[in-house]
C-alpha cells in the first residue's frame, strides 16, 4: 500500500482555500491509498480542533487514533437513549483511556417523551422516523459547531458503501467528510485493536459484528452479511447518517 507523508509542501498541496466538492476530490485522490494514521495526521494538521470524530463505540478505534495526536479531540457519540449498556461502558472506557472530549448528542426527546407523542415503540413501527428525531437531526446539529468529521465507516460494511472516499464533501451537512478507515477490512481492525491494546465493545465478540441500538441490532450468524442484524426484517440498511 502506497502511504503519503504529510511534510510541509504535502500540505500546502492539501489545503485548498475553500472546500468543495471538486476539491474534495483532489485530495481524496492524493490521500486514497494513505495509511490511516497518515490521513489523521492530515486531518489534524489541517483542521486541528474544527474536527469532530464520530465514535459508535463499536471499537475504540478512532478515538485511540486522533486522541494520540490531538489532545482533547471532539469525539460525537450520538446519545439515543436506546444504545446497549455494553457501549456505553466502551464510550466511557474511551474517555478514560484517550485525552478526548465526549461530545454526547442528544435528541430534542427523551424516550419517555418520543414515547408519550408518537406511541411506544416507534423504532418498531416507523424506524425512519425514530432515526430522524434520535440520530439524523441530533448529528446535523452538533456538525454546525465543526470544519470536517471523521467517521469509521469502512467499504466493506455495505453495499451502499462500496465506494465511499476517503475525503468527500459533505453536502448535507456542509462541511468536509473523512473516513480513514474506508479500505480496512476486517483484519486491519483486529490488528490495530490487538497492536495498541484497545478497550473493545464486547460484543463484537459475542455475535454481534455491527452495533447500534439494542432494539434494531440483532445477533448476526457466522458467516453471515454483519449488517444483517440492524433494522432485520424491516427493509433499512441504514440509518441516515452516512446516505
Ligand atoms: S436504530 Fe432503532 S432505536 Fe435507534 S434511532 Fe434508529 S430506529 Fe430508533
Amino acid at each position: 500500500m502506497t502511504t503519503i507523508l504529510p511534510g510541509a509542501a504535502m500540505l500546502t498541496l492539501l489545503n485548498p482555500k475553500e472546500w468543495n466538492a471538486e476539491t474534495c476530490a483532489e485530495v481524496n485522490a492524493r490521500l486514497e491509498h494513505a495509511s490511516a494514521g497518515h490521513i489523521a495526521d492530515w486531518a489534524v494538521a489541517t483542521f486541528g480542533q474544527d474536527l469532530v470524530v464520530a465514535g459508535s463505540m463499536q471499537d475504540t478505534i478512532l478515538p485511540h487514533l486522533f486522541g494520540t495526536r490531538l489532545e482533547g479531540v471532539d469525539v460525537l457519540f450520538l446519545e439515543t437513549g436506546y444504545h446497549f449498556a455494553e457501549t456505553l461502558a466502551t464510550r466511557d472506557a474511551a474517555a478514560a483511556a484517550f485525552p478526548i472530549t465526549i461530545v454526547n448528542a442528544e435528541p430534542e426527546l427523551s424516550v419517555a417523551e418520543q414515547d408519550a407523542q408518537y406511541g411506544k415503540d416507534l423504532f418498531a413501527r416507523d424506524p425512519n422516523l425514530c432515526c430522524q428525531m434520535r440520530k439524523v437531526e441530533p448529528l446535523k446539529r452538533a456538525l454546525g459547531n465543526y470544519r470536517a468529521w471523521v467517521t469509521g465507516a469502512r467499504r466493506v460494511d455495505a453495499i451502499t458503501r462500496s465506494e465511499m472516499p476517503v475525503v468527500s464533501w459533505d453536502a448535507k451537512h456542509g462541511l468536509v467528510k473523512i473516513n480513514p478507515l474506508a479500505l480496512w477490512d476486517d483484519q486491519s481492525v483486529e490488528d490495530y485493536q490487538a497492536t495498541h491494546d484497545l478497550p473493545r465493545n464486547p460484543l463484537t465478540s459475542q455475535g454481534y459484528p455491527s452495533i447500534g441500538c439494542a432494539p434494531c441490532t440483532q445477533k448476526v450468524a457466522p458467516g453471515a452479511d454483519p449488517r444483517s442484524g440492524r433494522w432485520a426484517g424491516q427493509g433499512k440498511t441504514e440509518c441516515g447518517i452516512h446516505v
